[in-house]
């Protein structure tokens, strides 16, 4: 049967006839039939990608252009008087990630299933995601994020494990989401969901009784654990995450008639950041269940397992409580300190402990020893990690230790979000480059041809309008498609410096207000959720949405410069902000950044890079050159040394600098009193002046200095278009295809 028959089949009536969201309906149901049909992927070795979370975002067009089908079916709808995006629109986004670590793994198993390897994630269902963010009265409000539908992507595979905890147990349902492959067999998604939560126990916003774990335990991803019943919350869903992977890895061992005792040959597990880390002593408990003794279960599972690390900030590598765990997991804790005493008598060392003198357990820790692999995700992470955060680990294990630096998926990156430019460049070099990104470097022999240049600042300006209308339509925010494009979008955190370019955005304002005019207009747009507990990061975002008032409401300043706080930064968003963006905001304090995604996915789409020398940051200069990224601000090394020294004092900076005096105490002006909440802008002042841990006004003056000459350079148009073809053409490195192949090459061997 032809596809138009197909979905007609499933609507029931003719697609002329149907409306976007029976159309919806239809083409999911087509894909996951369409899906059950292809072959999956096989073999006798099988990596399992844990990991607490999978920011997938929507499935349909993606799903399509995987399958091949996406053109037809589009062409199908249009002939019929729909539109493909208008349909796209009905579809929920899952939001089961915070940010970056979490698309990471939305980008690997997509590359997992393209490059054919044998290789599935494993995680939570949360029927609530992280949250919606909502702006009131300036501020971030957060509400539940309801994403399953009746008929979802979810398909409920009727497998169920029993899953104990200290005084009771949980039945869990595994669901499946289906991963095609671009042009390639199926593999799958599992997440696991408890049968008894209750939906009702979610009041206002995201509030719920954290102490009913068989009703509250897949709500939310990461419910906020500022207090104790958060963390132990959070310690629940770990355990319950990898004791059903590790039941699930055991039972298709057993099913394909494997000795447990062959289990390194026959299973990878990758341990993405430590959320996933108990599935260590999990997996030895279990093998000891078969008769296994402990020294033998320890040496299997640290042949199967291995270890991502993905940041240095040390609040965020987990540390648990000897007593939490005894409160949820106690029989883990025997192995747990039989993993630590095994440690203690062969290293004489207290930094190598996974037990540490105050009863915590350290979550990395445990990885490193008893795991065959340990990666960063950048090069230069790596090389921090290795030579300061994990030295000591790095001068006993040199082999555990190796880079991957992240990449994205091209498929949804460029392909499904920008067709325009995938198709001119399609045009331009042939289509290999979907299946070889290095091929996309062919792209530089046209990089000062002026007829290719003024195509893609055409079509950039195509993106442009998108955007604005779409910003208009969805979030009733106006913004001139005619001005430079500076945006920053990612998690609201200190490290990543929202408030840096906030306080560029009150020296552009001043700047306008003294009569110096832009020669184009600006619009300097924001994006970003910050942790429901993280109290500075929420006062930067009313900062910036005081500003946003300040600044779009003055009609002196205006028609040079807006500012926009899009609500909601999720990947729907970003797939339409990057395409449009001009210059890409990459501007956390070197070493804190440990890769960053964002930065490939606007370079890719040929936005220019203003950033520090940071995470990947690094590997995008040293392929596109100094004439094709803007970099400023103190490097790692440096800054190292000023944590190393406690040798950096924001005062010396407010006192010494006029500029930056005035920049930092225009938070607390009258006019921006007037606008918005003093308690929050005082406190954040005072972070700024006394604390500021992060080192925004090491750097603020050649930030400064740095973007103006950007936006100056951004008026030779053709110069501009040649940076960013060359961004695109460089691009190519930052495939996930090619990360996956080197975690294949290097420590799966799948
Ligand atoms: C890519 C992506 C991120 C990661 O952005 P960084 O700039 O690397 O921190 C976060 N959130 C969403 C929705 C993304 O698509």
């Amino acid at each position: 049967m032809d596809l138009k028959s197909r979905i007609e089949q499933r609507l029931g009536t003719t697609i002329d006839r149907a409306d976007d969201r029976a159309l919806y309906y239809a083409l999911l149901g087509l894909v996951k039939e369409m899906c059950h049909e292809k072959e999956t992927v096989k073999g006798s070795r099988k990596l399992y990608y844990i990991s607490a979370e999978f920011l997938i975002g929507k499935l349909l067009s993606n799903n399509l252009i995987n399958l091949g089908i996406y053109d037809e079916v589009k062409s199908i709808l249009s002939q019929n008087g729909k539109s493909i995006e208008a349909v796209e629109e009905i579809e929920p986004e899952p939001s089961l990630g915070n940010g970056g670590l979490g698309r990471l793994a939305a980008c690997f198993i997509d590359s997992m299933a393209t490059l054919g390897l044998n290789g599935e994630g494993v995680g939570l269902n949360y029927h609530y995601g992280l949250f919606k963010q909502c702006f009131r009265d300036n501020k971030q409000r957060e509400e539940k994020n309801p994403w399953i539908e009746k008929e979802s992507w979810l398909t409920n595979t009727g497998v169920h494990f029993n899953v104990q905890f200290k005084d009771f147990s949980v039945q869990s349902t595994l669901y499946d989401i289906d991963v095609p492959g671009y042009d390639n067999g199926v593999n799958k998604l599992h997440l696991f969901d408890v049968d008894t939560l209750d939906e009702s126990l979610v009041g206002d916003g995201i509030d719920f009784d954290k102490r009913n774990i068989q009703k509250n335990l897949t709500l939310f991803l990461y419910p906020d654990d500022s207090d104790k019943a958060g963390q132990l919350l959070r310690i629940y869903q770990q355990y319950f995450m990898v004791s059903n992977a590790a039941r699930l890895i055991i039972k298709e061992m057993d099913d394909k008639g494997y000795d447990i005792r062959t289990l390194a040959e026959h299973v990878v597990i990758q341990i993405n950041d430590t959320h996933p880390s108990m599935v260590i002593p999990e997996m030895i408990r279990l093998l000891m269940e078969r008769g296994v003794g402990f020294d033998e279960a320890a040496d299997i599972v640290s042949r199967t397992c291995a270890y991502t690390n993905h940041t240095i900030l040390a609040e965020a590598l987990e540390k648990w409580p000897v007593s939490y765990l005894e409160e949820v997991v106690p029989h883990l804790l025997p192995i747990i300190r039989r993993l630590d005493e095994k440690v203690r008598g062969k290293y004489n060392d207290e930094r190598l402990a996974i037990i540490d003198s105050q009863n915590r357990v350290h979550m990395a820790h445990m990885d490193i020893h008893y795991g065959f692999s340990v990666n960063g995700v950048a090069a230069l992470h790596t090389d921090i990690l290795k030579n300061s955060e994990l030295k000591q680990f790095y001068d006993i294990y040199p082999w555990k230790f190796n880079n991957k630096t992240n990449g994205i998926t091209f498929r949804r990156w460029l392909m499904h979000c920008n067709p325009e430019l995938s198709d001119y460049i399609t045009q331009l070099i042939g289509g290999e480059w979907k299946k070889d990104a290095s091929k996309l470097s062919e792209l530089l022999k046209y990089k000062d041809d002026e007829n290719v240049l003024k195509r893609l600042i055409e079509i950039k300006s195509a993106r442009k309008a998108e955007l604005s209308d779409y910003l208009k339509r969805t979030q009733g925010i106006s913004i001139p498609a005619d001005s430079i494009y500076d945006i920053q979008v990612k998690r609201l955190h200190e490290y990543k410096r929202q408030q840096m370019n906030a306080l560029y955005v009150i020296y552009k304002y001043k700047e306008i207000k003294a009569g110096r005019l832009p020669k184009t207009p600006v619009t300097m747009i924001f994006g970003a959720k910050a942790a429901p507990a993280y109290t500075i990061a929420k006062d930067i975002i009313h900062l910036i949405l005081c500003l946003e008032k300040l600044i779009n409401n003055d009609p002196q300043v205006s028609p040079y410069l807006k500012v926009v706080m899009a609500e909601n930064y999720n990947v729907t968003l970003a797939e339409h902000l990057i395409p449009a963006c001009d210059i890409s905001e990459q501007i956390s304090l070197a070493s804190k950044e440990a890769s960053g995604t964002g930065n490939m996915k606007f370079m890719l789409n040929g936005a220019v890079t203003l950033g520090t020398m940071d995470g990947a940051n690094v590997e995008i200069h040293d392929l596109v050159g100094d004439d094709n990224i803007y970099i400023f601000g103190k490097s790692s090394n440096e800054v190292i040394n000023l944590y190393n020294t406690r040798g950096y004092h924001p005062t010396d900076y407010y006192d010494k600098d006029e500029t930056i005096t005035e920049l930092v105490d225009f938070i607390i002006s009258k006019d921006m009193i007037r606008i918005g909440d003093p308690e929050n802008l005082c406190r954040l002042y005072k972070e700024m002046i006394n604390k500021d841990w992060f080192m925004t006004l090491l750097d603020i003056k050649e930030y400064i200095a740095v973007k103006e000459r950007m936006l100056n350079d951004y008026e030779d148009r053709m110069a501009w278009a040649s940076k960013m073809l060359v961004n695109t053409a460089k691009a190519g490195f930052f495939s996930s295809d090619r990360t996956i192949d080197e975690y294949n090459r290097d420590i799966w061997k799948l």
